[in-house]
């Protein structure tokens, strides 16, 4: 499909993504200006479980999530760090023609829930895995970032890209708690605050078209990125997949997914009201087609993409059009203290080191 043409774009705007002619600011642009090329994401899976899975918080997991495999028992045959980077560094070599740098993606489970020096230990490893390896994303929970595990991130991004991503999902503590989570928007707001400002990207997920939110509670979800000063954010579409509390229930005829025409309509609201500053990761989700359910549209994304500028282009607006700067700018707001649950920092001092991630090392 052709770009479609943003007429808003001239060499005075504030932002290059403007200045190019985007209608947000993408994350693979971002990439390629800041690396100078096609920089790619590698996923690791380095053994984490969570505390809504485990019992720290709650058990289960999050309602949508496929997290049964978040058992030390299941992974025995889990490879080390080191070869999951070297396979999927080569994976993604033979599919694009150049690729100028890799980010290590700690992605499956919550990536900081160990003793910090393990943590330490197998961020250094993947940081040492391959000479293109710029920098690591490292995903979590809200509830689990001590402040041994932001003080290990701030040191590493002295020297590398550092991304640490929160699962924020909602501002509302009822769609928290609908979807499993453990944890509230208090302790979101508690680690961001404490995590901002520190050397590295702050970035969170949010999930639109969650059962019982209506558009006005999405776009306070939108308002919190600009509050909280996020630097980044991934939005995805609520999807259902087969083997989780919510896949039953979509199955079962009680749940309903967003429709296509909805959810981009309720993006490009969302992203008009965020800062033109917060980079935009994702603007939509989706799952292996084997295992997704409902919405089946997820699965166009390169037409969903497109469909969300044509909207942009049809509005004669951009990423932060209705931006409203909050009254205190983010880096002024006090930093709090640690409030991780006891039960979270109990858990990680009694369990020690994940018997998974022993075998890590060389
Ligand atoms: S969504 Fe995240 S926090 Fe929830 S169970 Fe899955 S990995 Fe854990």
């Amino acid at each position: 499909m052709p770009e479609i043409e943003n007429r808003l774009a001239t060499d005075d705007c504030p932002h290059a993504w403007q200045r190019e002619g985007l209608f947000i600011n993408a994350f693979g642009r971002h990439l390629r200006r800041r690396f100078g090329g096609r920089v790619q994401r590698v996923s690791v899976d380095a053994g984490f479980t969570c505390p809504n899975v485990d019992g720290a918080v709650t058990t289960g997991g999050c309602n949508f999530c496929d997290n049964r495999s978040f058992s030390p028992s299941r992974r025995v045959r889990l490879r080390r760090v080191s070869e999951q980077l070297s396979a999927g560094i080569e994976r993604v070599t033979k599919r694009y023609d150049r690729v100028e740098g890799f980010i290590a993606y700690f992605q499956p489970a919550t990536n900081t829930y160990a003793p910090v020096e393990q943590l330490e230990e197998i961020f250094q490893l993947a940081l040492a895995a391959d000479s293109r390896i710029v920098g690591l994303a490292v995903g979590t929970r809200p509830d689990c970032v001590p402040e041994s595990v932001l003080e290990l991130l701030e040191r590493l991004a002295v020297d590398h890209s550092v991304s640490l991503e929160f699962g924020m999902q909602s501002v509302h503590d009822e769609s928290l708690q609908w979807m499993n989570r453990a944890h509230t928007h208090a302790d979101m707001i508690n680690a961001i605050d404490r995590a901002r400002g520190r050397g590295f990207e702050c970035c969170a997920h949010v999930i639109l078209g969650v059962p019982g939110e209506d558009h006005a509670m999405m776009m306070q979800t939108a308002h919190e990125v600009g509050v909280l000063g996020l630097d980044a954010i991934k939005l995805h579409n609520l999807y259902s997949v087969h083997g989780t509390p919510l896949g039953d229930e979509v199955l079962a005829g009680k749940v309903q997914m967003m429709d296509r025409e909805e959810y981009i309509r309720t993006v490009v609201d969302f992203l008009e009201l965020i800062p033109p500053t917060t980079i935009v990761e994702r603007v939509s989700g989706d799952a292996p087609p084997q295992f997704l359910i409902e919405p089946k549209w997820c699965l166009e994304k390169s037409a969903i993409r497109n469909e969300i500028d044509a909207e942009f282009a049809r509005r004669r607006s951009r990423q932060g059009a209705r931006f409203v700067a909050p009254p205190t700018p983010p880096l002024e707001r006090p930093r709090p203290s640690d409030q991780t649950p006891d039960s979270i920092a109990a858990q990680i001092d009694q369990r020690g080191r994940l018997p998974v991630l022993k075998m890590q090392g060389s």
